[in-house]
């Protein structure tokens, strides 16, 4: 019997704020740990929250992309617990009442589309930061724990799926999905290393056709996409032997493990009772009237579904329209390339090619590359000329990627511009026939295959510099001569 697998997410998007959710500390990274930090977020008695609007805008903003209800009504609950990076002992978030309800995406896997129900989207707060010193850098065997209370109180947006998805590849379509939208509504830097995005995979299995859900595992701390799709399918492969041995499968938070390949039991899963909900005293309900929800709906940008769909019409093809319209930076270089006159299947094949390719083995980010739009549509323009070789403007990409400056500047600094001097490529062919008598006599004699060979002497001769078929034009005319 073949296994069905169901498979919900939740979302956790730390919102990129100027400040944190309910004081004014600043939300900085870079800063020194518990720098910034004050009352509120220390969880100091007597302390008391003010929401951050923004971030409220934010969740609003995609709410309304993912297609949710925006609550006119609202509101922060206590979400109690203990946790030593928890200083307040509750985190406030919403519970029963969040602000945005009942949306859905849609996701492309392959040839098919599968509409993911979205839930909720809600607020809350992010905990501090804790470091395990030893040991294996989780909690068991650590000899001690810093504390970074930094991220604590910094905004964090919770978007939690229906048990919608199927497969393990329909759980990171809808992963990249969600992160592309997130990117575009600017509202996160979304860097799953870095932990701005996380998700945590609720999966189970069940026979074919049932209409019950199995009993779900939660699987946490996959820090890439590639992971979560791992993870998943391991953990489908898990269940189901279990399943297929008639034994009981454990409702449990699990750990993924990158290296390992596998996932770890973590603590049993709490019950949402266990948390002692109630209504956060120190705020008010949320009210978002029409006109707020309007304007927030008004000032949309394009979303990465319409986007990808713009970018098929200018002939690009469906690998490099989601990976322009994915929201990385690359899109917007393509967009300025292309209204710089360059051509957009050329602009996309080089940014999608090499570009991609250079910052990967360079290990740099696609937002705040040193090629702008202009520069691309500059060094496209160089190769149409026939002024650089592919392999030269491969060079010169490299460079201006490097931060060497304009592709004409690069070009020229090495020495990579093709010899369109026309004497002076005579002057190479003339060399080469004079240093190769007896090939000339076979060339003249009829034996097209020594063009090639007079081609390859003057792309030595020349550094590799000329235009080939420059070159054996000439070597024919000559020759003929
Ligand atoms: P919890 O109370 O454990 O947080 P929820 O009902 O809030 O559980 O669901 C959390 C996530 O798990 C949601 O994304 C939901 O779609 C998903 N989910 C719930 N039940 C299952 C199941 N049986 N199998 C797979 N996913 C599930
Ligand atoms: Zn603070
Ligand atoms: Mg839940």
């Amino acid at each position: 019997m073949s296994w069905e697998a169901v498979i919900g997410v939740e979302t956790h998007v730390e919102l990129r704020t100027a400040s944190k959710m309910f004081c004014g500390c600043p939300v900085d990274f870079s800063s020194e740990p518990n720098t910034n930090v004050c009352p509120v977020c220390l969880g100091l008695p007597g302390a008391l929250p003010v929401p951050n609007e923004r971030a409220i805008e934010m969740t609003v903003s995609v709410g309304l992309a993912l297609g949710c209800r925006i609550a006119a009504d609202s509101e922060f609950s206590r979400k109690n617990y203990f946790y030593a990076d928890l200083p307040k002992n509750y985190q406030i978030s919403q519970f029963d009442r969040p602000l945005c309800v009942g949306g859905s995406l849609e996701v492309e896997v392959g040839d098919a589309t599968v509409a993911v129900g979205i839930t909720r989207v809600h607020l809350e707060e992010d905990t501090g930061k804790s470091t395990h010193l030893g040991g294996s850098g989780r909690i068991h065997a650590a000899e001690a724990a810093l504390i970074d209370f930094n991220r604590s109180g910094v905004p964090l947006m919770e978007v939690v799926t229906e048990p919608d998805m199927r497969s393990p590849e329909q759980a990171r379509a809808y992963a990249a999905e969600l992160r592309a939208i997130v990117l575009a509504l600017g509202v996160s830097d979304a860097r799953l290393e870095e932990g701005s995005l996380r998700f945590d995979a609720n999966v189970s299995v069940r026979p074919p056709g049932a209409s019950e859900l199995g009993v779900k595992v939660e699987v946490k701390n996959m820090n890439s996409l590639r992971s979560l799709q791992r993870a998943l399918a391991y953990e489908i492969d898990r269940q189901t032997a279990l399943a297929e041995a008639g034994e009981r499968i454990a409702q449990e938070t699990r750990h993924w493990d990158e290296a390992a390949g596998v996932t770890k039991p973590g603590r049993s899963k709490e019950q949402s009772s266990d948390y002692r909900y109630f209504p956060e005293p120190d705020l008010v309900p949320l009210h978002v009237d029409d006109e707020y929800r309007e304007r927030i709906a008004a000032a949309l940008p394009e979303l990465p579904g319409p986007r990808r769909d713009r970018y098929r019409s200018m002939g690009l093809d469906a690998e490099a329209a989601r990976l322009l319209a994915a929201g990385d930076g690359l899109g917007g270089v393509f967009e300025d390339a292309v209204a710089a006159g360059a051509d957009p299947a050329a602009a996309a094949n080089w940014l999608t090619g090499e570009v991609v390719a250079h910052l990967r083995r360079t290990e740099q980010e696609p937002d705040g590359i040193e090629l702008d739009g202009a520069a691309l549509a500059e060094l496209l323009a160089m190769v149409a000329a026939g002024e650089l070789s592919a392999t030269a403007a491969k060079t010169v990409l490299a460079g201006v990627l490097d931060g060497e400056g304009r592709p004409r500047v690069v070009a020229a600094a090495r020495d990579l511009m093709q010899i369109d001097d026309a004497g002076a490529l005579q002057a190479a062919v003339i060399d080469a026939f004079g240093a190769h008598p007896d090939e000339l006599a076979r060339l003249r004699g009829g034996d097209q295959k020594l063009i090639g060979f007079f081609v390859g002497r003057v792309m030595l001769a020349t550094g590799g510099r000329a235009d080939p078929r420059k070159v054996s034009d000439l070597i024919r005319t000559k020759a003929a001569e």
